[in-house]
């Protein structure tokens, strides 16, 4: 039996920003990865540090967001020193295009609904036709349909492969310790002590974060909480490296720091099925030319498909067990853009039991009715 503060059960985004901001505060910190587990939208996403257009029907989390990549720069700052590694991040505001005049005004309507609803109605972004949206984008020419675009000078994006492994050697800096093909089997609270169970081996801690995407579910059950997640699939396709030419990160192309161009991603209800189709790529390159007709000359070189973890209305839950106290769950899409505040707010949270104004927000119960 091995004996520590807090296990981390996930050894994604969301729980290597936890693991790294847990140690880092003075706990004894031990993560245990399935490494071999199908599904990591960590090693899946596509690296955007994204405010706009977050947050309907929850101005908390609008705020969260844009309290994130305000983080963001000073936070990668502190990574790369605690790190050694550079993760590419940028934050030169980014795009969402609209291709026809109806896609413009449902934007528009969005944006506006967003601002509405967002304490004092100062919610950044500007809606742009499609003069002011070439006069940003200068090198490249715009497809014909495009109308124009919104855009939030908050908006950015990074490698999200090497934040991650960033994350991990920040974290093994402080002296914490890593387990990887450790699969969670069982939790059990007894003698408010958490007994963590894997084929291997076992985990004795006083405290306990289900930090494991899609695999919180079942775990969570165990020590009384119900987290409705689902996964979401979403296919991205990456082209040969081109000059450098597209400043702006857009929601669904941009070009990385290599000077590759990612494109994508799709939103498909297929269950826990990463494969990808021909269909959608067809949809994915269709959009992007109709966006950038002069990408049709890049070759596509890469193709995958990753799973979201969604909970129902797709915003983050950070929950206590109240039958088992000491229990935590933090699950997330939009791990990226959260990271520096899961590793800075989230363990004071764990540690301290301090927490923002309107965090009891985020708590599952959301879900009961
Ligand atoms: C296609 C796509 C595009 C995205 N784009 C963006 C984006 O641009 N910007 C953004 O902010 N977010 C984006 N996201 C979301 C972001 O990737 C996720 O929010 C984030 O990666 C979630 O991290 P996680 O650590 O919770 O989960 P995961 O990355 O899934 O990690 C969970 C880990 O837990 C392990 N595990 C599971 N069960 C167990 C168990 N029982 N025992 C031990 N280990 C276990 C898994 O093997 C895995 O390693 C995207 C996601 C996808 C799929």
């Amino acid at each position: 039996m091995k004996t520590t503060d807090i296990v981390v059960v996930g050894g994604g985004i969301i729980g290597f920003s936890l693991a790294y901001g847990l140690a880092k505060k003075g706990a004894h910190v031990n993560v245990l990865d399935n490494v071999k587990g199908m599904y990591s939208a960590s090693r899946g996403n596509f690296g955007l540090v994204w405010v706009q257009g977050k947050g309907q029907g929850m101005p908390h989390y609008a705020e969260w967001t844009l309290q994130a990549s305000r983080e963001w720069h000073n936070f990668s700052e502190e990574l790369s020193d605690a790190s050694g590694i550079e993760i590419d991040y940028q934050q030169p505001g980014g795009f969402e295009v609209c291709l026809g005049e109806k896609e413009w005004s449902m934007r528009k309507a969005e944006l506006e609904q967003l601002r509405d609803e967002f304490p004092g109605g100062n919610y950044d972004y500007q809606m742009l036709d499609r003069k002011q949206m070439q006069e940003y984008i200068p090198k490249m020419r715009l497809g014909e349909i495009v109308t124009g675009a919104s855009y939030c000078q908050h908006d950015g994006h990074l490698n999200p492969l090497k934040l991650l492994t960033a994350l991990i050697a920040a974290h093994k800096e402080t002296g914490a310790e890593l387990y990887t093909d450790q699969k969670v089997e069982s939790v059990s609270y007894r003698n408010k002590c958490f007994e963590i169970k894997t084929a291997k081996d076992n985990y004795s801690a006083k405290k306990v974060v289900l930090a494991c995407g899609l695999g919180i579910k079942e775990l969570a059950q165990q020590v009384g909480l119900k987290i409705p997640i689902r996964p979401q699939r979403g296919q991205i396709l990456v082209t040969e490296r081109a000059k450098p030419s597209l400043e702006f990160p857009f929601v669904t192309i941009r070009q990385t720091h290599e000077g590759s161009f990612m494109l994508g991603a799709s939103h498909e209800e297929v269950g826990y099925n990463t494969e990808t189709t021909l269909d959608q790529m067809r949809k994915i390159a269709t959009h992007t030319v109709q966006t950038f007709p002069e990408l049709s000359r890049l070759q596509l070189i890469r193709c995958w498909g990753a799973l979201r973890v969604l909970t129902p209305d797709a915003k983050p839950v950070y929950v206590e067990s109240e039958s088992c106290p000491g229990a935590y769950v933090a699950t997330s899409h939009s791990g990226i853009t959260l990271t520096p505040l899961h590793a800075r707010i989230l363990p004071a949270w764990i540690l301290e039991g301090t927490t923002p104004e309107g965090f009891e927000q985020f708590h599952s119960n959301r879900f009961d009715a």
